[in-house]
């Protein structure tokens, strides 16, 4: 396992890129196990002629100004470090994309993860939240002697290292998965009977029908009106529900030819397996569509009323 920390510079001027000043990373053969190699290259930055005000409180910030290595140089040589090592891990989600925005901006190959595992969400995981905690509460935590200074790429990669003897498997593995997905694999979930509802007259009816929209938490029963639906495929619709007391769930509504033009619906929230939860990810970032007589609708309209009322006067 390859664990990866960078340090960068965010500019403001025309080029939208997180400018790589530091490139750390050690080399486990196993989380938990010890530490068998280590890679630091400090960059040069070319892109950007300033650094912004985090850039220029890294404690090693002159050495990447002093540095007469490019980002194409240290690239190429991390990924020969990197080798047959596909495993990646960083301390928050963002290093594995940045490092790619990089790469792209220099023409360069992606870098080659088989997966990615997020420790903070792993480590966030093992205290029963969601919540983002900093390396340096985690080392506080885990009380490892502070013995380097942060906000070194590889200070900040070997600390990441030393803590995951503290992290379990199942947190490892959840971490490897899209952020989002975990608030639905977090929340235990009863298989529930679906319920059927219609005849509809029309597609829109069907999805704006209070009886479509009634989802109910599989764990309480509590009833939960559906305000919009993301469009999946062909007849497959999914909502996100929220039962405050017992988290969130995937409610999915079916629509089928009913014959006559009309449509026939099932409504259920089925066990968020992985398949699922690929679909419902793509129907996210697909259309949406809002149902008449939704919460959200309604203070759009009165939202609209008043801009009317204030084109008139
Ligand atoms: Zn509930």
């Amino acid at each position: 396992m390859i664990i990866l920390d960078l340090e960068w510079n965010r500019g403001y001027d025309k080029t939208p890129l997180d400018e790589i000043l530091q490139i750390g990373a050690v080399r486990l053969d196993r989380p938990g196990g010890p530490i068998l190699d280590t890679f630091c290259a400090f960059i040069r930055p070319r892109v950007h002629k300033k650094l912004n005000r985090t850039a220029k409180l890294l404690p090693e910030v002159k050495a990447s100004l002093a540095s007469d290595l490019d980002f194409p140089t240290v690239y190429r040589r991390f990924l020969a470090w990197c080798g047959q090592d596909r495993d990646f891990a960083a301390w928050g989600a963002d290093d594995l994309d940045i490092l790619r925005q990089n790469a792209d901006h220099w023409r360069l190959p992606p870098p080659p993860p088989r997966s990615v595992t997020d420790l903070q969400t792993a480590f966030s995981l093992m205290l029963g939240t969601l919540q983002n905690i900093a390396l340096w509460r985690a080392v506080e935590y885990c009380r490892i002697p502070e013995s380097f200074t942060y906000h070194n790429a590889l200070n900040d990669a070997m600390y990441s290292a030393l803590i995951t003897p503290w992290l379990s498997r199942e947190s490892l593995e959840l971490a490897t998965r899209p952020r989002w997905t975990l608030r639905y694999l977090l929340t235990p979930c009863p298989v529930s009977p679906g319920r059927e509802t219609g005849p509809y007259s029309s597609l829109s009816a069907a999805l704006n029908a209070k009886a479509s929209r009634r989802g109910r938490c599989p764990v309480c029963g509590a009833v939960f009106f559906i305000q919009s639906w993301c469009f999946y495929q062909e007849g497959t619709y999914y909502a996100d529900l929220h039962c405050r007391r017992h988290g969130h769930f995937i409610c999915r509504l079916t629509l089928v030819p009913g014959g006559k033009g009309g449509w026939r619906g099932r409504l259920d929230v089925p066990v968020p397996t992985s398949s699922l939860l690929h679909d419902f990810g793509l129907a996210q970032q697909g259309e949406t569509h809002l149902c008449r007589g939704g919460r959200r609708n309604r203070r759009r309209r009165r939202r609209n009323n008043r801009k009317d009322r204030n084109n008139h006067e």
